[in-house]
């Protein structure tokens, strides 16, 4: 499926660059944000359970503190490359920017699979990655959060680590905990829900009841689950969702023509996303399809929540007519070439900064009832982040209009000038 070549880090500089000028950014500046400000590349040893030591290689990327801490999340992933990091740091600043809250832009990777870690392995990978970096994160330098295949159990050990070393309590340091232990209630869901919120205000703003629509997902990760539970909960009709199956080191689409049941799928599945074939097609009467179909469905909507690199000219050749909107859940899900593609064909476009801006809105508000020591209800939480994320989207969507821009580049013109007015109060250029 992937695009041979992709460069996470160059598409989200190509991305930024056309936008800085257009809005004629002057070269100090656009110097400054097209880069990181600063890199950390670590190696971390870890004792394995069968008596040997594995050294993991991780990175954390700041790329901009104008507005506030680095913020975002770390992952955990085979695959990881530095230059993945730096894009995804890059998107950081202009995601907590294009919602307005007063965070900057991080990110950390680390070369791993924690699908064939045990928890030991897993948690001695935690807190060695901290260990490494404690003299570069905290809650007013930096702060982590959880992102691909890390949760909050990853996140509380690494806080629990760095609170060894520093010796106190510093819950803002690390964001995603677990509820009770310092994490915010609604956190788990908030990326995917909040997908579905700029997905209820764009469907809105085209005048289409959400109940008449139906949708694809790619992957079912904490992402596409909770996007898939709250669209279904408003009355969409979920009609395939894809998911990475470790065992079989492959891809499989679950299709069910008349509507998945999500819940039900929710229970037969792992805590990676992964969907137990057997049951779905037993259980459940789904059809199970080898690959990413997913991509190929006649539906209203498609949501890629999984990683980067999946929208391509190549694979963009399948995607139905039908489609009116694609939702990036996850981060950097469409490549340059298939962009241009997709504004040209005016399919409706919730750019991944903008669409998954709910994940780190709901660590914000983590860390503010951190600070105060006070935990809000969930329907606070949620009421919060809906009017947030809801804002934000017309925002943009009045910009887009206004200017008659791509969504895009509303949101980069939205996130790039708050970011460039940071730096230029601040006198860095
Ligand atoms: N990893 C999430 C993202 O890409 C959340 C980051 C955070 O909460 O800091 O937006």
């Amino acid at each position: 499926m992937k695009e041979k070549g992709y460069n996470a880090y160059l598409t989200a500089q190509k991305q930024f660059d056309h936008v800085a000028d257009n809005i004629n950014l002057d070269d100090a500046t656009k110097d400054l944000l097209r880069q990181p400000g600063k890199e950390i590349h670590i190696t971390v040893p870890v004792k394995m359970d069968d008596g040997s030591t594995k050294i993991y290689r991780g990175y954390r990327i700041h790329h901009n503190d104008a507005r506030g801490p680095a913020k975002g999340g770390i992952r955990f992933h085979p695959d990881e490359t530095v230059d993945t990091v730096r894009a995804l740091a890059m998107w950081m600043t202009w995601k907590c920017a294009v919602v307005n809250i007063p965070l900057g832009g991080g990110k950390g990777g680390v070369i791993c699979d924690p699908r064939e870690m045990s928890l030991g392995e897993q948690e001695r990978l935690c807190r060695g990655y901290v260990r490494e970096l404690s003299k570069n994160v905290g809650p007013v330098i930096d702060v982590a959060a959880p992102d691909v295949m890390t949760n909050s159990q990853h996140m509380l050990w690494m806080l629990d680590e760095f609170e060894t070393i520093y010796g106190g309590h510093y819950p803002g340091a690390i964001t995603g905990k677990p509820v009770g232990m310092g994490g915010s209630l609604g956190r788990t869901e908030a990326t995917g829900y909040g997908v579905v919120y700029t997905l209820r205000e764009a469907l809105k703003v085209m005048g289409i009841d959400i109940k008449t629509t139906n949708a694809s997902i790619q992957g079912f990760g904490k992402v596409g689950k909770y996007a898939a539970k709250l669209y279904q909960e408003y009355g969409g009709t979920v009609v395939a969702v894809s998911c990475w199956d470790i065992e079989d080191k492959k891809s499989y689409t679950f299709k069910n023509e008349k509507g998945l049941d999500i819940n039900a799928l929710e229970r037969i599945s792992n805590g990676f996303g992964t969907i137990n074939k057997e049951k779905a097609i037993n259980e459940l009467g789904c059809e199970v399809l080898e690959g990413d179909e997913w991509i190929k469905q006649d539906v209203d909507i498609l949501m890629p929540c999984a990683l980067e690199n999946q929208l391509t000219t190549e694979t963009l050749k399948h995607v139905s007519k039908r489609v009116k909107v694609i939702c990036e859940g996850a981060n950097g899900p469409t490549t340059t070439e298939a962009d241009e593609i997709i504004q040209k064909k005016k399919i409706f476009m919730i750019p991944d900064f903008l669409c998954n801006a709910g994940g780190v809105t709901c660590s914000y508000f983590e860390q503010v009832q951190c600070n105060t020591n006070y935990y809000w209800p969930l329907d606070e939480v949620l009421e919060k982040l809906d009017r947030k994320m809801t804002d934000a989207f017309h925002e943009v969507y009045n910009l887009a209009i206004k200017k008659n821009l791509y969504m895009r580049d509303a949101a980069y013109g939205i996130a790039i000038k708050r970011v460039a007015d940071a730096v230029k109060m601040r006198g860095w250029v």
